[in-house]
């Protein structure tokens, strides 16, 4: 990719043809660059670096530095054409870039190095190392996935439309977005996962023994306490008891679904040399094997995803409910018995007809974007009027 062929325009005395889209988690971070309308990816691959974020933001702050200057590198660029750098942060986050509260960065002891003014940290140190002014933003980064996937559907067209993003993986994370703008509220709209959602009717049972799953939140019976793996974790000690294999056997009798006494023997197993370890097997027995205890386990989530859109559906009356993160890995097959229970649970909570599921009326798809969490937020630096 030949960088004078990309359009360039002068802003405050630079040449500038390229955007810089910084993804940063918990452990990694990752990195990519744009032309200027974000259209045309310039790197084949992410360069990925480890986050450092249990040392606290400046040290992670130079690991975004020498990750811009590996992609700089690569692509023959200078700092002086970088257009704007935006950054994504895995925990609530103001418009202007401040870190609002720390959830997902460094350690218990560190973490309180962590409510800062992240943009502005960033921006300095990107000054001192490139010589120049370059516009920096940071924001939270379910914004920017749901962002990116605005943009895979619709481009950077803002007629009339409204999505809700989930991305449900190690918690859930989530976004509004009117008219192809992620929408703030006075700060923090969107954070979907901490809706208080009641488990809809016919479901009662399978939650019985977790009536008050606790939130990493302060809160209790958040939709993202039984629709992700850090709820899964925390069910799958119960599932693996024996009151909870009773239970799931039941239930699983009862509809005339498959149980295989071998899983269990298997998760025990995992179970005892790392509960996280039989968590996340339960995904791929669900997938691969369709293993019904498996696949029961995962039904948690959809179920709550179900309700959760029902909830949020005569509030806002959406074009699309969409389902990203982690969930988005399973096989098509899979993804097809996924959502069918999420529909399911939807019907069963919103009976509704004005807000009924189905093509152009709060219609429930798998996100487009994989990955992308960067160039959602070079997007919303563009929707917030970055140059
Ligand atoms: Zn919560």
């Amino acid at each position: 990719m030949s960088l004078d062929s990309l359009k360039h325009v002068s802003i405050a005395g630079r040449e500038v043809s390229l955007r810089i889209g910084v993804d940063m988690g918990g452990s990694d971070i990752k990195f990519g660059a744009t032309d200027l309308d974000a259209e045309l990816i310039l790197l084949p691959d992410l360069v990925k670096l480890p986050s450092l974020s249990q040392q606290g933001p400046q040290k992670t702050i130079s690991q975004i530095i020498t990750g811009i200057g590996a992609v700089l590198e690569e692509l023959g660029a200078k700092w002086a054409q970088v257009a704007t750098i935006a950054v994504t942060v895995p925990c609530p986050c103001s418009p202007d870039g401040v870190i609002l509260e720390v959830t997902n960065l460094g350690t218990p002891d560190t973490k309180h190095l962590w409510e800062v003014p992240f943009g502005e940290l960033l921006a300095t140190a990107v000054e001192a190392e490139a010589g120049c002014t370059i516009p920096t933003f940071a924001c939270n980064d379910a914004n920017a996935a749901g962002q990116d996937d605005d943009f895979t559907r619709f481009g950077l067209k803002t007629d009339s439309r409204t999505c809700l993003f989930i991305t449900t993986g190690t918690g859930m994370g989530g976004c509004v977005i009117v008219n192809g703008s992620v929408f703030y509220g006075i700060g923090q709209a969107g954070e979907l996962g901490h809706m208080k959602i009641a488990v809809p009717s016919g479901y009662e049972n399978r939650f019985s023994a977790d009536p008050n799953p606790p939130c990493g939140c302060g809160g209790q019976k958040c939709v993202e306490t039984r629709a992700s793996l850090t709820g899964l974790i925390r069910r799958v000690t119960w599932a693996l008891s024996d009151a909870g294999v009773d239970l799931i056997k039941a239930e699983l009798e009862a509809e005339g679904r498959e149980f295989n006494p071998e899983t269990v023997a298997k998760l025990r197993e995992l179970y005892e040399v790392a509960p996280k370890r039989a968590a996340y097997e339960v995904r791929t027995f669900a997938d691969a094997h369709k293993d019904e205890f498996c696949r029961w386990l995962l039904e948690d989530w959809a179920i709550m995803i179900g309700a959760l859109f029902a909830s949020l559906a005569p509030a806002l009356h959406p074009d699309l409910l969409i389902i990203g993160g982690g969930m988005t890995e399973i096989s098509g097959d899979a993804q097809a018995w996924f959502l069918d229970v999420v529909k399911k649970s939807y019907a069963q909570t919103n009976a509704q007809r004005s807000f009924e599921s189905k093509p152009g009326n709060c219609e429930i798809v798998w996100s487009v974007s994989t990955d992308q969490g960067w160039r959602g937020a070079i997007l919303m630096g563009i929707r917030a009027g970055q140059a």
